[in-house]
């Protein structure tokens, strides 16, 4: 069992456990010593980017030390090397109000380099970005797509040699980019943003589509308190996006007696997005509410386009040990020193380099990333949760709030938490996951937190 277990650690993120930082330190305002961090991250860090791909910002000096964007492609290391060539199997994209993301699936990792076209005004093309995927072959089926939202004109994809494939975007009025991949499946995303000279329209591939409409909520009169929070929350808080994590043919982790995370997190969410419409009167966008799997991009990708004002990922938890429990929230937050760079890889059973060239894209999204507020919506509904469950419950554990390179919270630029319930790996916090009385203390103990948070803002 211990070693599904190991498996099933939520695989959405990469966890680095940093020591947690005390609560007045987190509550200091960190612009200034995380943006100098930034670029000096991204200049020491430029030369261990090179062969992954390339990541480029057009921001301040530190896009000279990433100039150097046909990265020449690393060794394969022994035994990985391929006689078959990768295949393109998927591209796709998102328009979202400040940025265009355009989303290129492999069946493998691939070493890919991106150049810059300016404008040709002879011909008529527009200023373009390209990418050469090496390696690699199209499936069937994988075809230019027509954008058109102001950002970029089209997405064409053709072979451009037979072992190389380019993808080719026909920009608009765009400011910076950045190129970044995910794994499992193996995906080059770019992300492009800059001032729309037309007024954002949803996008053609509407990917709030397959969300399900939530019967309308019955209204129960509200009391004087939360008559309060509703007013303050009309002004600073309209939407939220729940996110119960995983799903699909991804089940997160399961426990010794066979509760999966998906299922149980999707329990907890629906009953949660119930009490936050009846309850505060706030508007609540699921990013799933069935057993579907979506990508991690996709899911603040959704929060991202319907403008959500929070964020709350739900999840449970596993460890190694089935003696530790308890409830834990995180918020995003980057390893500050090079030893806990070293642990996040250890920990994952990736390269430092990967862990890095990660890094180096988080501290340029974390620039739109609400961390303070971020900070203090985990320490609301941490304390909330806990006081709730602990309430009701015997030994339940305050693991606090604590802070990850998670990938589902990147490209969230609203404040956004995940919430690590309880573990599952533990025999009787699994017996209380799957409880719906228990789903429903949790719900109410996030609901709380997250009116505490409201009720703070003025
Ligand atoms: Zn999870």
């Amino acid at each position: 069992m211990r070693r599904i277990l190991l498996l099933c650690i939520c695989m959405i993120m990469i966890t680095v456990y940093l020591p947690t930082l005390s609560h007045a330190e987190e509550s200091q305002p960190k612009k200034k010593p995380i943006k100098k961090e930034v670029s000096g991250k991204k200049k020491k860090k430029a030369g261990s980017v090179k062969g992954k791909g390339t990541v480029k910002v057009k921001r301040k000096k530190a896009a000279a030390a990433v100039k150097s964007k046909a990265a020449p492609p690393a060794a394969e290391p022994a035994g990985t090397a391929s006689t078959l060539p990768a295949v393109v199997t998927e591209m796709r994209h998102w328009s979202n109000p400040d940025y265009t993301r355009i989303a290129v699936n492999l069946d493998r990792e691939v070493k890919f380099e991106s150049h810059q076209l300016p404008e040709n005004r002879e011909t008529g093309a527009p200023p373009r970005l390209y990418i050469d995927i090496g390696d690699a072959r199209i499936a069937q089926g994988v075809k230019d797509i027509p954008i058109g939202d102001g950002l970029l004109k089209t997405a064409r994809i053709g072979q451009y040699r037979p072992d190389t494939v380019r993808v080719v975007l026909d920009m608009g009025s765009i400011r910076d980019y950045k190129i970044f991949t995910f794994s499992d499946p193996f995906r080059i995303i770019i992300d492009v943003r800059g001032e729309r000279r037309e007024e954002f329209s949803r996008p053609k591939e509407n990917i709030l589509a397959p969300l399900p409409v939530v019967p309308a909520a019955k209204v129960e009169p509200l009391d004087e308190k939360t008559k309060g929070i509703q007013k303050t929350a009309i002004g600073k808080i309209r939407r939220i996006v729940v996110d119960p994590g995983h799903g699909g043919h991804d089940p997160g982790a399961v426990g010794g007696g066979g509760a999966r995370e998906k299922d149980v997190v999707l329990q907890i969410g629906l009953k949660l997005a119930k009490k936050l419409r009846e309850g505060l009167g706030l508007d609540v966008v699921m990013t799933r509410s069935t057993d579907v799997f979506l990508e991690l991009q996709e899911r603040t990708a959704i929060a991202n386009q319907v403008g959500a004002d929070l964020f709350v990922s739900i999840h449970a938890n596993a460890a190694l040990s089935r003696t530790i429990s308890g409830i834990e929230t995180y918020y995003l937050n980057l390893a500050k020193t090079e030893k806990a760079a070293q642990l996040a890889a250890k920990e994952n059973g990736t390269s430092l380099e990967k862990v890095s060239l990660l890094q180096a894209v988080l501290f340029d999204l974390m620039a739109n990333y609400k961390i303070n507020d971020s900070a203090h919506l985990a320490e609301e509904v941490q304390k909330a949760l806990y006081r709730k469950a602990g309430g009701q419950y015997s030994g339940v554990k305050n693991l606090g709030v604590k802070q990850g390179p998670f990938y589902v919270l990147v490209g969230a630029t609203m404040p956004s938490i995940l919430v690590e319930t309880a573990f599952l790996s533990n025999e009787r916090e699994e017996e209380r996951l799957k409880d719906a009385q228990y789903q429903e203390t949790t719900a109410d103990g996030i609901l709380e937190g997250i009116k505490g948070y409201i009720a703070s803002l003025k």
